[in-house]
């Protein structure tokens, strides 16, 4: 088994006080996954560590994904490729622009070949990837699905609550994006925990998590809330009172959030706090799941971090 996981260490748990928890006695803290590695962002290396050690056994040289211009996978791949020695090529949604993200041009510097497909392109590539990994997967290649989703995704977020003990919290809280991340938790959750997944994207109403059928007890389900309505208009779209939001959590807690995932999971359980959802003494752990590079997106000097 391969050790791909140096930095756990890293890893601490830190307190968010702010003034929506005060009347209900919350106890809020935070996972800091983010602090694990800069470019392999919190939770892209859980879901990664099993897929990699599936192309290891298999000697494949090559690792090959899927993802948008600011895709946090892309730039884990790229980045956990060059430190395991893979070669790797990322599938990028939409027409190459003129210039590239700063995401996509740190990942061609870790080494990955980038390779601009269309919208319709795209989408045929990655159904066909999902449907026929045999006719896509050359012998010396692994293909990853978008997102580092799959049966390997989960069972490396799985570990996420296993890595360190966190069994005495009542609630823990997770941004969604293909759900792979929420399954793990799901997972390996205590049978009386609460898990609370926040949408980032917008009309995921109705499909609720890609990945839920892998929930290995579907009786947990029942602990399972999904929140559909704190995405801020879509994926990776922000307004000043977001950017206001992570400014607010940075000076009560020292803690840097991104604009696509984090900060709309804390702004979420402060609202929820805020409209008394939590019970009075509630111990609530939000996972930081990464994605800090994001920010460099955004126009310098919103953010005092
Ligand atoms: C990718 C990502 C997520 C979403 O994870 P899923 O397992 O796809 O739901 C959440 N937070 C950050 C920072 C991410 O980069």
């Amino acid at each position: 088994m391969i050790d791909i996981l140096p930095d756990l260490k890293n890893i601490t748990v830190d307190p968010w006080n702010h003034a929506h928890f005060q009347k209900n006695e919350l106890k809020v803290e935070v996972l800091r996954l983010d602090k694990i590695h800069p470019d392999i962002s919190g939770n892209k290396w859980f879901k990664l560590k099993y897929f990699i050690e599936s192309a290891r056994k298999a000697n494949k040289q090559k690792l090959i994904s899927f993802g948008g211009a600011y895709s946090n996978h892309l730039l884990a791949l790229a980045a956990a490729s060059g430190i395991y020695g893979f070669s790797s090529l990322g599938y990028v949604r939409g027409e190459k622009p003129r210039q590239l993200s700063n995401m996509l041009r740190a990942a061609a510097e870790f080494g990955m070949e980038l390779r601009f497909l269309s919208r319709p392109d795209y989408d045929r590539k990655k159904k066909s990837a999902a449907e026929h990994p045999e006719s896509e997967n050359q012998p010396d290649s692994l293909l990853i699905p978008e997102g580092g989703a799959g049966l390997d995704g989960i069972k490396g977020a799985e570990e996420i609550l296993s890595a360190l003990s966190l069994t005495h919290y009542s609630h823990i809280c997770c941004a969604v994006g293909t759900g792979t991340t929420l399954t793990g938790i799901i997972n390996n959750a205590r049978d009386d925990q609460k898990i609370i997944g926040v949408s980032v994207l917008k009309g995921t109403r109705g499909f609720e998590p890609l990945n839920i059928l892998l929930v290995k007890k579907p009786e947990r389900l029942k602990n399972v809330q999904m929140i559909h309505t704190d995405h801020f208009g879509g994926y990776a779209k922000k307004n000043k009172l977001l950017i206001d939001f992570m400014n607010q959590i940075f000076d009560e807690s020292g803690i840097p959030t991104d604009f696509v995932y984090t900060s709309k999971l804390f702004y979420s359980i402060s609202r929820m706090a805020s409209e008394n959802a939590f019970s009075n003494g509630s111990r609530v752990l939000i996972l930081h799941s990464g994605g800090l590079r994001g920010n460099h997106s955004l126009v310098p000097g919103q953010l005092q971090f």
